[in-house]
């Protein structure tokens, strides 16, 4: 049931198409059939069926800790927007989520680094190019509010905004699985 062996979740990945067997992969491409990317959060409580996905090839869904605009996220975006056929875009952050993160707690979670590797906290902010905790881990306080911002630089950048790109914002509730649009 609850397995934190690395062998049993690899034996997961070995029978998963046998489990799916029917479904036509070979039709498949990378590019989504509802023409719409997801960026959300690596929350373990979100699933890509709570997007009412039920087939692989339907969706796109990029996830990072609190589903943020960073870097990366936005690289995939582009990649989405310009080579995956995606015209829709919706950013759906949750409740309860780890990115919520004060302060103190994200400097508790870089000591936390420094005594499982050894390391002071200087070295840790060298090493991933960073000021302080803040700027590695980029915690917020409300959800909300963190989607609205999103949003908001994903509407105005100027690599997406000349395109007609339709764009909303979500939280999804995870104790009760509802979503609630933001924005
Ligand atoms: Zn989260």
């Amino acid at each position: 049931m609850f397995s934190t062996d690395i062998s049993e979740i690899e034996k997961k990945l070995k029978t998963w198409k046998n489990v799916k067997f029917y479904f036509p992969y070979k039709e498949l491409t990378g590019i989504p059939k509802w023409q719409t990317v997801v960026l959300t959060c690596m929350d373990c409580r979100i699933i890509s069926n709570v997007f009412g996905v039920d087939d692989p090839g339907e969706l796109t869904i990029i996830r990072n800790a609190g589903a943020l605009l960073t870097p990366d996220s936005l690289r995939s975006l582009l990649i989405a927007i310009y080579e995956l056929q995606v015209r829709n875009i919706i950013v759906c952050g949750h409740t309860n989520c780890g990115g919520q993160m004060t302060k103190e707690r994200m400097n508790i979670t870089i000591q936390k680094i420094s005594e499982r590797t050894n390391n002071p906290p200087e070295n840790i902010f060298q090493i991933l190019g960073a000021r302080d905790s803040s700027q590695v881990f980029l915690g917020f306080n409300d959800v909300s509010q963190q989607v609205t911002k999103t949003i908001s630089s994903i509407k105005n950048h100027p690599l997406i905004s000349p395109l007609n790109i339709a764009v909303s914002g979500w939280v999804y509730e995870t104790e009760n699985g509802e979503f609630i649009k933001i924005c």
